[in-house]
């Protein structure tokens, strides 16, 4: 069932097909969003009712309509059942214990001169969380996004959500949302609602940043959007690497690849072994575990297109086709597994050991579900606190200070031909 990959000489061929599997913005959906996002611009509030009505057909009739009122969250709380609520706590609690040592401190140097200077850490002052509308609204991901910022210290934490007709926002999205203290729910989304909360529209205060998934759309939207606000990263379809030695059980690996493969056709599920008997014992496990599944079809074909067994020679070997790839799941399913973490370098999220399997990441272990894929491992992080905070350095010196740097920076401006930077310090000595 899994294709035995030959590595040697093609990796870069591997390293591509992953690639191509980000959706391409055609020329079409980047006019359409352009031109929605023109629209917002120019007409506000307007322009964002109407859109909501041509694509979900939610009527607006007036701003009350944009949020969920307290006695619509109230009615959906009433919907999520006790345990439901003490896993979402739970889950915030995993979350917070690992993000919270995220959490970087502002830092001042006082030299013996006089001089003062230092870094100064403020959180971004409103954010909006984009919870995608539709069938597949993930409560995780409203965890995943708005704690770590929370913890930032960002103030202003909206969701922004499409709804249908009926203008009704999934419970769990409610539930989550009040676990993680956001407040306010607007009932849009789709490029609409990105263009109203990165450019602001009558009554909707402009974003700072806008996080969080979404489809095309939303996606380019946001593409479109950036400058004017910071975006996060936009993820293309999921993946998962598992390094495994011959003494890792064919079970877990294959349900591991299975939990991979079940999020789209597009996912991609790759074993990189030493041991090719543990590939066929791998195989076996596949077929059986995936005729119970609900998502048969869906897990198949991933696996076939995206799926396959590498064969190394050795675990030294192994990293090196996973640091090559840069996966967004890592699996090390080896002996000793935490003595392997120096022989990663690129991956976003590092799973060791046969009882830390991937899907624990996706929800409760603490760490981020959101990474970086398609091998931008490379240079992306996983979403974190510092994703929600700015740097500000500053400086003070006194004046026999600047004194002993004045020739110098009025010769290095001169050098650059700007007289003016030169005069600033040159006018601060001259005699009156
Ligand atoms: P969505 O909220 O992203 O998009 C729905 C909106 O798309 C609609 O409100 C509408 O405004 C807009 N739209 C639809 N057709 C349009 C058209 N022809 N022209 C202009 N706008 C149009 O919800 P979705 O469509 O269900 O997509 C959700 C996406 O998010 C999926 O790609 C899914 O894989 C992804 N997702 C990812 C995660 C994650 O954690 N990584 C979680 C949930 C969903």
């Amino acid at each position: 069932m899994l294709k035995i990959i030959d590595y040697k000489g093609n990796l870069e061929a591997i390293a591509t097909k992953l690639d191509s599997r980000k959706e391409s913005v055609n020329k079409e959906v980047n006019d359409a969003v352009l031109k929605i996002i023109d629209d917002i611009n120019t007409r506000g509030n307007e322009a964002l009712f109407e859109y909501c009505l041509k694509f979900d057909g939610y009527k607006i009739n007036n701003e009350n309509d944009l949020i969920v009122s307290e006695e619509e969250k109230e009615e959906a709380l009433k919907l999520i059942d006790e345990d439901y609520m003490r896993i979402l706590e739970r889950t915030k609690e995993q979350i917070t214990a690992f993000h919270k040592n995220q959490v970087d401190k502002s830092w001042s140097l006082f030299k013996d001169n006089g001089v003062i200077m230092g870094q100064m850490v403020r959180p971004i002052e409103r954010v909006a969380l984009y919870v995608p509308g539709g069938t597949a609204s993930y409560p995780s991901t409203v965890l995943m996004n708005a704690l770590p910022a929370k913890l930032a210290g960002v103030k202003d934490l909206v969701i922004i959500t499409p709804v249908k007709e009926d203008g009704k926002v999934n419970p769990v999205i409610i539930a989550a949302a009040k676990v993680s203290g956001v407040n306010t729910i607007y009932k849009f989304g789709g490029a609409q609602g990105v263009a109203a909360i990165a450019h602001g529209t009558q009554t909707i205060k402009k974003a700072d940043k806008i996080v969080g998934p979404g489809n095309i759309f939303v996606a380019t939207a946001k593409k479109l959007s950036y400058g004017l606000v910071d975006i996060d990263m936009v993820a293309g379809p999921s993946e998962v690497l598992v390094i495994a030695d011959e003494n890792a059980n064919p079970k877990y690996i294959a349900a591991d690849l299975i939990s991979q493969a079940e999020h789209d056709k597009l996912a991609s599920a790759l074993l990189v072994t030493t041991n090719k008997d543990l590939v066929a014992k791998v195989d076996i496990e596949l077929k059986r575990q995936i005729a119970y599944l609900s998502r048969k079809e869906i897990i198949e074909e991933s696996l076939a297109n995206y799926g396959g067994a590498i064969i190394v020679s050795n675990l030294d070997e192994a990293f090196d086709v996973s640091n090559y790839l840069a996966p967004e799941h890592l699996e090390i399913l080896v002996d000793n597994p935490v003595n392997t973490l120096p022989k990663i370098k690129n991956a976003g999220s590092i799973f060791l050991g046969e009882y830390t399997p991937e899907p624990l990441g996706d929800y409760m272990s603490g760490t981020n579900h959101v990474l970086p894929t398609g091998g931008t491992a490379k240079f992306y992080s996983a979403l974190g606190v510092y994703d929600f905070v700015k740097y500000s350095s500053y400086s003070y010196y006194p004046k026999n200070i600047l004194g002993d740097f004045k020739d110098d920076v009025i010769k290095f401006a001169k050098s650059e031909g700007l007289d003016g930077h030169a005069n600033s310090v040159a006018v601060r000595f001259e005699e009156e």
